[in-house]
């Protein structure tokens, strides 16, 4: 496990069987080892220093049913909202009065949100923003709308592709949505200049070993700029309410994976993590993550943006508590960093 896991670090990838055994076999001194390779390669290229993201949960309507999601359009069991555009920059003032120089605005998919509409929004925050990064994840749309909305200010586009193995797409979707949309929805973001993001979540129902080795070998290929990496976590109001939630360590273990190969991403310690264990959100950044999401959305909405349960959206997960964010990252030796946090490639 040792050799392999060096191996990995010194030449920044392995063969497909090969991270199959690290996958499968890895234990807790190999977790433990490939941890602290990663957060050493994470600190080489961005010292001990936390990005921060103000995210904004802009509505949790959605013509979707992603079968895992507790959004999905056939919920009937939430209160469904939709900020408007002075809610949003109401938002961005506290969040740019925080410090915060990147924004993310997330919303289930909703025809209400069209593209006039988001280019409203997107250009009312860039032309009273002027330094601030602005982030979307506002799911699939065709290239030209996303075209619009960078046009309109936006830098980067935050879309998971979920799993890059066709069955367990449809596992997880219905048959209405199709992995190669997601695929090339992914490019079209790349193709326009967006940093783009994307990534899956760990222990979805139906995910196989080969089937995260098969999203290692894409994202080696498609090489974004953001990976985001959580558990899955069962929502009590979907089909999937019954599974059980994706491993802490599997979690961790690839978020290692993702550094080492991709040492200048920026890889956010999710919310589902911190969901998941009180120090989820410690242990991600000590497994090699550079960035948390604190969230920004107006206090009394916080909880019907519910895509699992117990999403954590309160103390050091909320905007506002950035001072218990800033305690907590001290107390494992990292500092919040407030810039904007671009993606910068390095030679290696
Ligand atoms: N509609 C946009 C999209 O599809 O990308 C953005 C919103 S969507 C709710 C954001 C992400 O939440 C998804 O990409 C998915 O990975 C994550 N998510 C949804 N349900 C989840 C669950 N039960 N556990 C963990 N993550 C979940």
């Amino acid at each position: 496990m040792k050799k392999l896991i060096q191996r990995l670090h010194r030449e920044r990838t392995l063969s497909p069987d090969e991270f199959r055994i690290l996958i499968d076999e890895c234990n807790d001194d190999g977790l433990q080892l490939i941890n602290n390779i990663a957060k050493d390669e994470a600190q080489k290229h961005f010292g001990n220093n936390v990005l921060i993201r103000g995210l904004i949960e802009i509505g949790n309507c959605c013509s979707n049913d992603c079968y895992y999601c507790g959004i999905r359009r056939s919920n009937r069991n939430i209160e469904r909202y939709r900020l408007d555009r002075d809610t949003i920059m109401e938002c961005c003032k506290e969040g740019y009065k925080l410090g915060f120089r990147t924004i993310v605005m997330q919303g289930g998919e909703d025809k209400y949100m069209n593209d006039e509409r988001i280019v409203d929004i997107v250009s009312s925050i860039r032309s009273t923003y002027k330094d601030v990064a602005i982030t979307l994840s506002l799911g699939e749309k065709s290239a030209e709308s996303y075209k619009k909305f960078y046009d309109a200010g936006a830098n980067r586009y935050l879309l998971r592709h979920e799993t890059y193995n066709k069955k367990h797409y449809s596992k997880l979707h219905p048959e209405s949505m199709s992995l190669d949309n997601r695929i090339q929805c992914l490019y079209n973001l790349k193709e326009i200049g967006y940093q783009t993001g994307t990534g899956i979540m760990v222990g979805s129902p139906g995910q196989t070993t080969d089937n995260i080795v098969e999203d290692i070998l894409f994202i080696e290929k498609f090489k974004p700029q953001m990976i985001g990496i959580g558990p899955f976590i069962p929502h009590s109001d979907t089909p999937f309410a019954e599974y059980s939630m994706g491993s802490l360590n599997t979690t961790l273990l690839l978020l290692s994976i993702f550094r080492i190969m991709h040492p200048h991403a920026l890889i956010p310690s999710t919310t589902a993590l911190a969901s998941i264990a009180p120090d989820g959100r410690e242990r991600g950044i000590l497994a090699g993550a550079n960035v948390v999401m604190p969230n920004l959305s107006p206090y009394n909405q916080r909880k019907k943006y519910s895509l699992y349960n117990n999403k954590a959206s309160m103390g050091a997960e909320a905007a506002e508590g950035l001072a218990l964010l800033e305690q907590k990252l001290n107390s494992i030796g990292y500092n919040i960093d407030y810039s904007r946090g671009d993606f910068h490639e390095v030679r290696l």
